[in-house]
């Protein structure tokens, strides 16, 4: 293919930016990374991009790097494609269409593990919301900070959803489910046979987040290829901001925020696993969270992989935070029919034993 003017694609994209106003820093990378490559001459650009040498230079990046590598490898860069994709329309309007479209939520927490609150009172949020259906992902064994349920206590949590759902109005139910770690060399943190028991499986990691990036990509493909994993949780395990505990909640342990960098991986690899193996990768709504960053929302679209809108609320009232993670997926183009939680209970319950 025919490469492409990769500082005229940077200088496009930061128009774009601009135009929708995003946040000054963002455009700024591609200003600067433009600059600095208009100064060189064209074949010591194109020599940078074979050697993946160009975030040597001062003011490019690793995003900018990319959509250079993209534009003289003939492509149009995914960032610049994704956003000429939602340019002229109403992001408002396009996730409260989104938000609407959810049926459930896919990431929950109650007191058994660190949140705040029984379930029954998640539950009757829930309701309130408009929803379904809410999966209940207390933590697995090892995130003992989490108080994260053994094998016996999942077990007693799965008869007390039963009792619940027994008692909650007609139309909605809880759904079980499981926030499983996802240890060091990719397995699961939880017994098989349970896991195969529950609804929906959601896996992240906790531990060792600065891992080196062929092993955290390594632990990251095991898991994804683990036929219980349904959803991938919070995938860069990324802190953007810290909250006061009056936001996160007395019970919020597990999830306590202070600023945290994102893991390093190679997330093609990890997307492609993902839509290889129909595993859905969450949009994390928690303000602190945004995880992942939208360059990578971007990448998982274009990888084919579908998405679950998820609060991994800790209390009732978090469960209205799912308008973040729309307004985000609104914003990369993250179309409705690519959203798990867009499903009923039960094409959602028929999916995930399909896959396992
Ligand atoms: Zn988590
Ligand atoms: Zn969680």
């Amino acid at each position: 293919m025919k490469a492409r003017d990769p500082i005229a694609d940077l200088r496009r994209i930061a128009f774009l930016l601009e135009r929708a106003n995003e946040a000054t820093y963002r455009v700024r990378a591609f200003r600067s990374a433009a600059k600095t490559l208009a100064a060189l001459p064209s074949a010591e650009v194109a020599e940078r991009a074979r050697a993946g040498t160009l975030t040597e230079l001062s003011g490019v990046g690793d995003v900018t790097a990319r959509c250079v590598a993209e534009s003289l490898a003939g492509e149009e860069p995914v960032y610049l494609r994704r956003l000429l994709a939602t340019e002229g329309s109403d992001l408002d309007a396009e996730a409260t269409a989104l938000r609407t479209a959810l049926r459930g939520d896919c990431h929950t927490h109650s007191d058994w593990s660190d949140g705040g609150s029984p379930m029954e009172e998640m539950a009757l949020a829930a309701v309130e919301l408009g929803h379904e259906y809410v999966v209940l992902t207390d933590h697995s064994p090892r995130l003992t900070v989490a108080r994260g349920l053994t094998a016996d206590r999942l077990r007693r949590q799965l008869d007390h959803v039963q009792t619940v759902n027994e008692a909650l109005p007609e139309g909605f139910r809880i759904l079980t489910g499981i926030e499983v770690d996802i240890l060091a060399d990719g397995s699961l943190d939880q017994d098989e046979k349970l896991l195969a028991r529950l609804d929906v499986v959601v896996g992240s990691v906790h531990s060792g987040l600065n891992d080196e990036r062929s092993k955290m990509t390594r632990r990251m493909l095991t898991a994804i290829a683990n036929p219980h994993l349904d959803v991938l949780g919070h995938c860069t395990g990324r802190m953007v901001s810290s909250r006061p505990a009056a936001v996160t909640g007395p019970g919020d342990r597990g999830h306590r925020a202070r600023t945290r960098k994102e893991s390093d991986f190679d997330a093609d690899a990890v997307f492609a696993a993902c839509a290889e193996h129909d595993v859905a990768v969450e949009i994390n709504s928690r303000p602190e969270r945004q995880d992942p960053p939208k360059r990578l929302i971007r990448r998982a679209l274009e990888a084919g992989c579908r998405f679950a809108i998820n609060t991994d609320a800790h209390a009732p009232g978090q469960l209205d935070w799912q308008r973040f993670g729309c307004e985000r997926a609104a914003r990369c183009g993250v179309p409705a029919d690519r959203v798990i939680n867009t499903w009923s209970a039960e094409q959602l319950v028929d999916w995930t034993r399909r896959r396992s």
